[in-house]
């Protein structure tokens, strides 16, 4: 299943967003921040045992079934109240959920992680970045493989010269990229795949702010 990946923002970090919020109100999230532990149930109960300690008044707390949905803001209705006592809603979810949150309530909203990337859990508890959505795909040239987030250096036309016995000079734990991408494309017999030049990257593929209309 795909998720999206968040990690705890560093304490000093959140201390200073919450310079002057004295009283907050904690959202978090049941869908990816509850699979990576930074906000479902048991992380906002710590999250709000921390703030009392640091001597803020947790206001409420509530984890939305999917806080990027627009829903959340009907189920934040019932905490109304909570809600405006409160000088900021504390969101542990993804950047996604942060920002509906925003985008529905005339509250101040503070992020409380970091959001890292798309990823797959490959393994339990282990996250892969699956596609950063550059905007051209070219896996359909690299056997499904893509080197824009498998290789450290995100090389799309070949490896570096420091490809070392199919390593990566980066991380000599993990397979350089391009050997994969090599030894897929020799198993399907599409070798003649790796003479393809990838053109200079279009950045207007990838609109900044994104859109898209029918
Ligand atoms: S090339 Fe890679 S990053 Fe770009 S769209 Fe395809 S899978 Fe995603
Ligand atoms: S060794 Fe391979 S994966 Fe590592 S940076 Fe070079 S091309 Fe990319």
């Amino acid at each position: 299943m795909i998720r999206s990946i968040t990690q705890f923002k560093p304490d000093e970090e959140l201390d200073r967003l919450l310079e002057g919020c004295n009283r907050l109100f904690i959202l978090g999230c049941g869908t990816c921040s509850t699979l990576t532990k930074t906000g479902g149930e048991a992380e906002v109960k710590t999250m709000a045992q921390t703030l009392t300690q640091k001597g803020k008044a947790v206001t409420g707390t509530f984890v939305a079934p999917v806080a990027c949905d627009n829903l959340t803001a009907e189920s934040l209705e019932h905490f109304g109240k909570m809600i405006n006592l409160s000088d900021a809603i504390l969101v542990m979810s993804c950047a996604y959920g942060v920002q509906t949150t925003a985008r529905q309530l005339s509250k101040m909203v503070v992020p409380a992680l970091d959001t890292l990337f798309i990823g797959k859990e490959d393994a339990c508890g282990s996250f892969n970045e699956v596609c950063t959505q550059c905007g051209r795909c070219i896996i359909g040239e690299t056997g499904g493989i893509c080197p824009v987030i498998t290789c450290h250096k995100g090389l799309v036309n070949g490896p570096c010269g420091g490809t070392d016995n199919g390593k990566c000079e980066i991380d000599k734990n993990i397979d350089c990229a391009w050997t994969r991408i090599y030894n897929r494309l020799d198993e399907l017999e599409k070798l003649d795949l790796m003479k393809r030049y990838q053109a200079l990257r279009n950045h207007n593929s990838a609109p900044s702010p994104g859109y898209y209309t029918l």
